[in-house]
């Protein structure tokens, strides 16, 4: 059966002039139309995940392809039964993407970024003995879902990266590189840095992951486990063929796709969590987060200070731990 919702993931890099205005008057607009979501704007351009009815996105993609700026704009449609976000945000940013590039450094990705590969010659691409895949993502990104024999960078943010290629030039040289993200908008900045930096041979999934899994040649073939996303739900199917779990459970390392944070709201860790080690462990990452006083878990569950302690006991540990 249809959906009655649909979830619009885009961006685009074109100039803006006056980012604070620009978002202010966007925000209005959004709301207006009932949208919820999240979208950074900067004087590079606009980044967005919007979730509303079909008739309020079909009616926000139509407004926005009018203006001359973002008639080429590509949205990623995806059916979800509901909104994907609670609230609606229009953000002014310095970077759509935070690499905090010296002005030096930075790059425009509108004059200089890596090959754009279909997805068929992306899927062709992975499988040559000449190319190295490097996930630019972040590392609970990868823990869920990644395309087959990609490189992990481990890094906890993306503005991680350029270090980690420096230091990890030996596992690129000589190879062609191909690069992917959730939908391309990283890729289509950092391509562009590893050209500058060197790099002479650079390609980029074009359209992200998300893309790679709509088309309806590859149908996300090679792709394991779930694609992470940045809204309510948290992760979306990719391999359309089959099905491999790659996550594995933050406490017992057992196969695992079910995202939870963190209940110490200071810590807020994203980690795979089985429903049963949440209990478990009170959706504490450490000691430290399980008896922190401002515990979420133990609130929802309005556990007493003596089921707090048995559920410690039952791990082998105590509320004094800290203190020794
Ligand atoms: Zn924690």
């Amino acid at each position: 059966m249809a959906k009655d919702y649909r979830v619009l993931l885009y961006y685009h890099y074109v100039d803006i002039e006056n980012p604070e205005e620009f978002a202010a008057d966007h925000l209005k607009f959004c709301k207006e139309l009932g949208l919820k979501g999240r979208i950074l704007v900067a004087k590079e351009g606009i980044n967005g995940t919007v979730s509303g009815t079909v008739e309020q996105t079909n009616a926000y993609m139509e407004e926005m392809h009018k203006d001359s700026r973002f008639a080429e704009l590509v949205f990623k449609v995806d059916e979800h039964d509901g909104h994907a976000f609670k609230k609606m945000h229009v953000r002014p940013r310095k970077e759509l993407v935070t690499l905090r590039l010296s002005e030096e450094e930075d790059v425009d990705p509108k004059e200089i970024t890596g090959e754009k590969l279909s997805p068929q010659e992306w899927y062709e691409a992975m499988q040559r003995e000449d190319t190295v895949i490097i996930d630019t993502r972040n590392d609970y990104e990868y823990e869920v879902g990644h395309f087959r024999g990609a490189i992990n960078p481990d890094i906890e943010t993306f503005r991680d990266l350029p270090e980690w290629v420096r230091e990890n030039k030996h596992l690129i040289e000589g190879k062609k590189v191909l690069m992917y993200c959730t939908g391309g908008i990283r890729c289509e900045k950092f391509t562009g840095w590893m050209i500058k930096e060197g790099f002479e041979d650079v390609a980029q999934l074009h359209g992200g992951i998300v893309t790679y899994g709509k088309d309806p040649e590859v149908q996300g073939e090679l792709w394991d486990g779930k694609c992470y996303v940045f809204d309510e739900r948290l992760t979306v199917d990719i391999n359309q063929k089959e099905h491999v779990v790659v996550g594995v459970d933050y406490f017992d390392g057992k196969p695992c796709e079910r995202f939870v944070n963190c209940a110490n709201p200071e810590c807020n860790r994203q980690m795979l969590c089985s429903e049963e080690n949440e209990h478990k462990y009170m959706r504490g990452c450490t000691h430290e987060c399980r008896v922190h006083p401002r515990n979420l878990y133990v609130k929802e569950q309005e556990l007493s200070r003596d089921e707090v302690e048995a559920r410690l006991a039952a791990l082998g540990e105590t509320f004094d731990m800290q203190e020794a």
